[in-house]
Formats: structure tokens, C-alpha cells, sequence
């Protein structure tokens, strides 16, 4: 007997899945969506398993409203990984299943799988092609074409031979003659003529070497080379092999649309078959990359952070770059690490995965020095390149103007004389982070957080970049009307005209959010960047992420002080892999580079190692300090957070829920509630509470049944809450 009840998905913020009965003249199969009545009205979901039995009380058990697809769409394993997933952070499943299907599948609509539309001659269509019943010469005419070609044929095809055939294909197709169905779809071919690339030195050659060794099962291995050192280029070859056998490539890179040329590269090298995935697309354009990958008909996935659900067939090989970047981590709703569920896609592919970065995560340094990851080191740049000089500026009792000190402005000026690139970095936009009144002390205090309005002076506002807050930037002081109002301290765009100023004649090219806006502007101002001979780019982290200027040789940085007193445990390793790659774009080519840090405190041990001994030298002590302090990656680490518009009612949830666990949650400690980094954002009084355990599974036993409990809480009422598993951004 087939099975009577689905097990089913629904999107709602509930931990469980539902059980409805299968109507029993259509199957269902796990993986396809369905069309469910759930409370007042329809929602669409997917199919997790199939049951004979179900705990649901019989006049409460529904019936599937209407089966969405015929095929599934996600495998067993696919669904056998989201439900995992679910269960390892403590999400609600339906919502982890619904972020696996492109937008249009998740809104129910028709699945449009590759192959185009076409008419499919059935079985009475044939028998009136051989005995016609009518003589209707146009109606023949199209059976004939259809059963010369096998059976089926593109509309458009059908289109382009009988352009007058409309009316025969709706009599045909309501006599049953003939069917709607789809064109099977080709594979995109792959391609071996495409170029090779530059002739791998020594150390890519090992890496590849040991690579390849672990790519027969699962395994781990942590591609630690420094910047420029050639690490795309071992992508790339592992790649190849992967397609080589057949298999599927999933590569994940932190934010694509900063590096269009990392798409262009991966496309020259192997061809069609290299499908996007990114916010950027389409839905369209999306669904149908997701179905080719998902059906073997394209092998590489090139995505960002949620590609990592892509149910990618065969995969063959899992590709992390830069995986010590922050996009890596979703920080609101489900709060995943792509980079952790790479790793676990891999286990459950069995195949290898590839964790790549100039400045590695001490978390997976970690296991590199553990040995549970393979350590692949490489350690001097590819071609010719040298590495970068570094070295620090101190800012006291020097001229500064606009945030730049003197020798800073001349090093600038030797850059440009020498025909050459410099890069100036502050990781600020706007043009003052704060609005200030001298004669009564005013600031530019957002309303609604405790955070400053942030001066933009090229749209003339006031701008609050964590609530999104606008106001007309005040001509006179909003509390003792004095006429003037003085922005305290630089932003990019301060920066910019500073520069503008002391070096008229050269190009200058700003790069952060705000300048890049406009679909296309990054684009464009990449390309200006590559045919300029000497000049000025300034920027936030955008340009420091990935890019490959060939002409830059001076970075300089203008602000490194605010990552080195911060109470966040992770800013030092944040700030020190921001410096290390921000300099990483110095001298990549024939001609060397200098990184040159601004700093008021240059004597500070972290800064001193970072450019005396560099990045791997600060990760093995930040590494022996976190330990030594039982802070990740030698504990693990949860972190509830609540919020609400009440300033009692998220510490009241809090205070509840630790001490419901200080009694039960065996080797858990839990700490606060304490204030949220920012107490109050948009209105909302934020508290945080943070569960730490030595043993991850400690932490998980406390975890799993605190999302049902806390939601049955009285004190839950008026507080929004979220649990975050690992987290990485403590704010
Ligand atoms: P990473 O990913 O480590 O930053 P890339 O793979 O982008 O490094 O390489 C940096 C630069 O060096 C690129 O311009 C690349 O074409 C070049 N390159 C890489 N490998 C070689 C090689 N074996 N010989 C010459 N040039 C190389
Ligand atoms: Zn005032
Ligand atoms: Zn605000």
C-alpha cells in the first residue's frame, strides 16, 4: 500500500514538520512542494519523508491541497542535509528548507526546468497521423513533422515551419494528439580547448599534488597562501580534475560582485559550464542556473554565501575562498556559516574541501595545526611579485590633514610621479562619522539608537547607518542655533576631497557603498582603475577584498586604532586580517609594494607583530591567547539576543531563560543577560546572553529544546528573540 501521510516542510517559525495525508490519486515523493491548507489560508512546502502512521488526531489530519511538482526537486541527501542543518542551529526547519529553493519555487509558482517548451505527439496523435480520420492537410503536415523527429518538437521550431498552424496545434492538443512537454536539455559542453593558464610553480604544484591526494573521499584542507601567492590558480586546476571525473564543483567566494573578474577567469578556464549565483541575478536567471546545476547539465557553481544550499549534482569538490570572510556568516533569520556547512556538504559528498585564505580563520587554523585539516601553505607570491614592505606612521605630533599625515601625503606624491597606483583605506564611509556643535556641544545623536548620525555631505544629510535614519544635514545647531556645526573626524568621502585638492591632476577613484550604487558603477570604476597609469583610489573594505591592481604600490591606512580596544574577543583578528589583505594589494606585479599604517599607538603589541613578523606570526599568538582565556575556537559559543521596544521586557526574557539553564545546563556557563553592544537600535532595547561550553555537544543538549520553551514563556510575549550558534559578531 503506498504511503499515506507526507511529512512535510511548512516556512513558519515552528521547529517541527507536518503531517498531512496524501490524496490518494497523487503520489508524492520527498522533495517535490506541495500546496498545504495551514492555518486561515495555503502555504507552499516541501515533502520531507513519507509515513504509513501519523500521531495526528484524524479530524485535525488535512489533505494536501494540490502537488506542485511532479519530479522532487531536492534528494534525500539534499533534504537529509537542510534538516540537519535545521537541527544544528536550532532553526525552524521549513525555514531552512524554503532558503534552499530559488525565490519563484519558494512562492510556489511553476518550476521551469531547462529545455524549451514543446509539443509531444501522443499515442491517438500517432494513430491519426497513420489513418488520418479527416483530411486536414495543415494537421498532417505537423503530425508527420513531429513523427519524423522522434516524437517531439520545440515550439519554436514548430513555430518557424508552420507559421499558420495555431489553429491546427489547439485542435490537436484538445483532441489529446499532442502534449505540452519540454525539450531535454544538453549539458553544457566542457570545453578542453579553452587556454591554459600560466605554467604552475613549485609550491602550486605541491599544493595541488596534496590536494588532489585527499580528493578521492572527504577531507579538509586549509590553502594558507599570502596574497597574490597564486591561490585561484590551484582553484582552478583542482577544478579541472573534479570535471575530469565527472563530478560537480561548488565554489564559494564572499561577495562576487566585487570581483567580476573572478567570474571571467573561472569562464576562461572552464568554459559554459561555470554557472553564478548571486543577489545581482534574476529570479529567473537564477532558477534556471539552480536547475542546470542541480541536474548535472552544468558542473560549477561560482556563488556567494546561500549558494551552499544548491542541490549540485555529484558534487565532486568544495571551494571556500577567502574563507575567513565575514559574508560567510548570515546574520539575521537563519544564522548559518557557509563556510561550516561547505565543510559538512563535503563529509556527506564525500569529496574534498578546499578552505582558502591569505589570513586563515584562527578556527581553522586551529585544526590545520591539529592536523584535522591538511595544511597547504604558500608562501611567496606567484610570477615575480615580491611581498609588500609594511610599516607604521605614527600620528602624533605630526601635521594631518583631513585624517592624512604629511609624510603620508608625500609618499602618495612619489607614488604618483612614479607614474604608479596608491590606495588610501579607511573603513568609514560618508564624509564624518560625527556632527558637532562647539558652542553648546551637540552631536549628531540618531534618535531612535545609541549610535551618531553619520555626516554625508554629497547628498547633504544626516545619516544613521544602523537604522537607516535620513535628516537634512542642519545649517545651524538644532539645539542653541548657533550657524555653525563642525563634522569630527574623516569618512571616504572627506577623504576624497582632500585628495582632490592636493592632487588635481590625478585620476581618483572612490570606492565604497555609496559610490557604487548604481548598477554597473563598480564595473565601471574597476575599469577605469585598470586603464589608468598613475592614480588615486580611495576606499572602505570594498577595495580591499580580492582585487588585482597591477599598478598599485603604496596602500596606505588611515585609521588602524579602532580594532585594537574594542570588547569584542574576535576585533584584533578582524582588524588584522583587514590589514593584511587591504595590503595584499600592494606591489602584486613587477614592482614592489609598501603598506604604510597610521597609527596613534604604534608601540601596541598586535600591531608590532602584524608588521614585524606578519599575519601568521599575530594568529599563532592570538591563538595561544584564546586559549589560554578558554575563548573559541577552544569553546563553543552561543549567543541569544532579544530586543523589543519595552527597556525591561528583553533582560526580563533573559534573566528567565539563564536562570532556567544555570540549574539544568550541565558544563554550559552562561553569562549576563548584559546589554547588547548597542543597547538600543530602531527603538529596540537589545540584552544578550551568552551560553559557552568546552564540549560543543554540552552546548547542544542545553540548545535543543530552548526555542520551544522560551516560545511558551510569558515574559516571550512582547520580545522579539533569535539564537545564534557560533556566533561570529558578538554586536
Ligand atoms: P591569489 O588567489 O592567491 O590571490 P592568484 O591566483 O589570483 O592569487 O594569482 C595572483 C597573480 O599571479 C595573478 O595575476 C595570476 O595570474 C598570477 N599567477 C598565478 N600563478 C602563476 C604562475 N604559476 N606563474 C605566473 N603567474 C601566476
Ligand atoms: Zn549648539
Ligand atoms: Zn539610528
Amino acid at each position: 500500500m503506498a504511503p499515506t501521510i507526507a511529512r512535510v516542510a511548512v516556512p513558519v517559525p515552528v521547529p517541527s514538520l507536518f503531517d498531512y495525508r496524501v490524496p490518494f490519486d497523487r503520489p508524492v515523493t520527498p522533495g517535490c512542494r506541495v500546496r498545504v491548507p495551514f492555518g486561515r489560508g495555503h502555504r507552499t512546502a516541501v515533502v520531507v519523508e513519507l509515513a504509513d502512521a501519523t500521531r495526528c488526531p484524524d479530524e485535525r489530519l488535512k489533505d494536501i491541497a494540490e502537488v506542485l511538482d511532479e519530479a522532487a526537486l531536492l534528494g534525500l541527501d539534499d533534504l537529509a542535509f537542510l534538516v540537519w542543518a535545521a537541527a544544528y542551529y536550532h532553526h525552524p526547519v521549513g525555514e531552512v528548507i524554503a532558503t534552499a529553493l530559488p525565490l519563484r519555487l519558494r512562492r510556489g509558482r511553476a518550476a521551469e526546468p531547462p529545455g524549451e517548451p514543446g509539443w509531444r505527439l501522443t499515442d491517438s496523435g500517432a494513430a491519426a497521423w497513420r489513418n488520418p480520420p479527416t483530411r486536414a492537410p495543415r494537421r498532417q503536415a505537423i503530425l508527420a513533422a513531429l513523427a519524423d523527429a522522434g516524437g517531439a518538437l520545440g515550439r519554436r521550431v514548430v513555430a518557424e515551419r508552420f507559421p499558420t498552424g495555431g489553429d491546427a496545434l489547439r485542435v490537436m492538443r484538445r483532441a489529446g494528439w499532442i502534449l505540452d512537454c519540454r525539450m531535454p536539455a544538453l549539458p553544457d559542453p566542457l570545453d578542453t580547448g579553452m587556454p591554459p593558464g600560466p605554467v604552475p610553480n613549485p609550491g602550486q604544484l605541491d599544493a595541488i599534488a596534496s590536494i588532489r591526494g585527499l580528493m578521492s573521499g572527504f577531507g579538509v584542507a586549509l590553502l594558507d597562501g599570502v596574497t597574490g601567492s597564486g591561490k585561484t590558480e590551484v582553484y582552478l586546476h583542482l577544478a579541472q580534475t573534479a570535471l575530469a571525473k565527472g563530478r560537480g564543483v561548488m565554489v564559494l567566494v564572499p561577495e562576487i560582485s566585487l570581483t567580476p573578474q573572478l567570474e571571467r577567469r573561472f569562464r576562461a578556464r572552464l568554459g559554459e559550464t561555470v554557472r553564478v549565483l548571486h543577489s545581482g541575478l534574476g529570479d529567473s536567471e537564477r532558477e534556471s542556473a539552480w536547475h542546470r546545476l542541480r541536474l548535472g547539465l552544468s558542473r560549477v557553481l561560482l556563488g556567494t554565501r546561500s549558494s551552499v544550499f544548491t542541490p549540485v549534482a555529484d558534487l565532486g569538490l568544495v571551494i571556500v575562498d577567502e574563507e575567513h570572510d565575514g559574508s560567510y556568516k548570515q546574520g539575521e533569520g537563519f544564522r548559518y556559516s557557509a563556510r561550516d556547512l561547505a565543510i559538512v556538504r563535503g563529509k556527506r559528498a564525500g569529496c574534498a574541501v578546499v578552505l582558502g585564505s591569505a589570513t586563515p580563520s584562527l578556527e581553522s587554523l586551529r585544526h590545520a595545526l591539529d592536523g584535522r585539516y591538511v595544511h597547504v601553505r604558500l608562501d611567496r607570491r606567484a610570477g615575480t611579485a615580491q611581498p609588500p614592505r609594511v610599516g607604521l606612521l605614527d600620528l602624533r605630533d605630526q601635521p594631518v590633514y583631513g585624517g592624512i599625515a604629511q609624510p603620508m601625503l608625500d609618499r602618495i606624491a612619489a607614488t604618483l610621479a612614479a607614474d604608479e597606483q596608491a590606495i588610501v583605506f579607511l573603513n568609514r564611509r560618508g564624509y564624518a562619522p560625527v556632527l558637532c556643535c562647539y558652542a553648546c556641544g551637540w552631536l549628531s545623536d540618531c534618535p531612535h539608537c545609541d549610535a551618531r548620525q553619520t555626516v554625508h555631505r554629497h547628498n547633504s544629510v544626516l545619516w544613521c547607518h544602523h537604522c537607516g535614519r535620513l535628516q537634512r544635514l542642519p545649517q545651524k545647531c538644532p539645539q542653541c542655533g548657533a550657524g555653525e556645526l563642525n563634522p569630527l573626524g574623516q569618512g571616504t568621502e572627506q577623504v576624497e576631497d582632500v585628495l582632490a585638492a592636493r592632487f588635481p591632476d590625478w585620476p581618483l577613484i572612490r570606492i565604497d557603498r555609496d559610490s557604487t550604487a548604481r548598477k554597473g558603477s563598480l564595473e565601471d570604476k574597476l575599469a577605469q582603475i585598470r586603464d589608468a597609469t598613475g592614480a588615486l583610489l580611495v576606499g572602505t573594505q570594498m577595495l580591499a577584498k580580492g582585487h588585482h591592481f597591477p599598478r598599485v604600490t603604496l596602500v596606505g591606512v588611515l585609521d588602524a586604532d579602532g580594532g585594537l580596544f574594542s570588547a569584542d574577543f574576535r576585533a584584533a583578528e578582524r582588524m588584522a586580517q583587514l590589514l593584511e589583505q587591504v595590503g595584499g594589494r600592494a606591489g602584486r606585479a613587477e614592482r614592489p609594494g609598501q603598506v604604510l599604517i597610521q597609527t596613534r599607538y604604534p608601540d601596541h603589541p598586535l600591531l608590532q607583530t602584524l608588521v614585524r613578523q606578519g599575519y601568521r606570526a599575530f594568529a599563532r599568538e592570538a591563538l595561544r591567547e584564546r586559549e589560554a582565556a578558554a575563548l573559541p575556537p577552544f569553546a563553543h559559543q552561543a549567543l541569544l539576543r532579544a530586543e523589543g521596544s519595552d527597556p525591561d521586557a528583553p533582560a526580563g526574557l533573559l534573566e528567565a531563560v539563564a536562570a532556567g539553564l544555570r540549574g539544568t545546563a550541565d558544563g554550559v556557563d552562561v553569562w549576563g543577560p548584559v546589554p547588547a553592544p548597542m543597547p538600543r537600535r530602531a527603538g529596540r532595547y537589545r540584552v544578550h546572553l551568552l551560553l559557552q561550553a568546552a564540549r560543543r555537544e554540552s552546548l547542544h543538549r542545553a540548545l535543543r529544546p530552548l526555542p520551544g520553551w522560551i516560545a511558551g514563556l510569558p515574559q516571550a510575549r512582547r520580545v522579539r528573540w533569535s539564537l545564534d550558534v557560533d556566533p561570529v559578531d558578538l554586536f
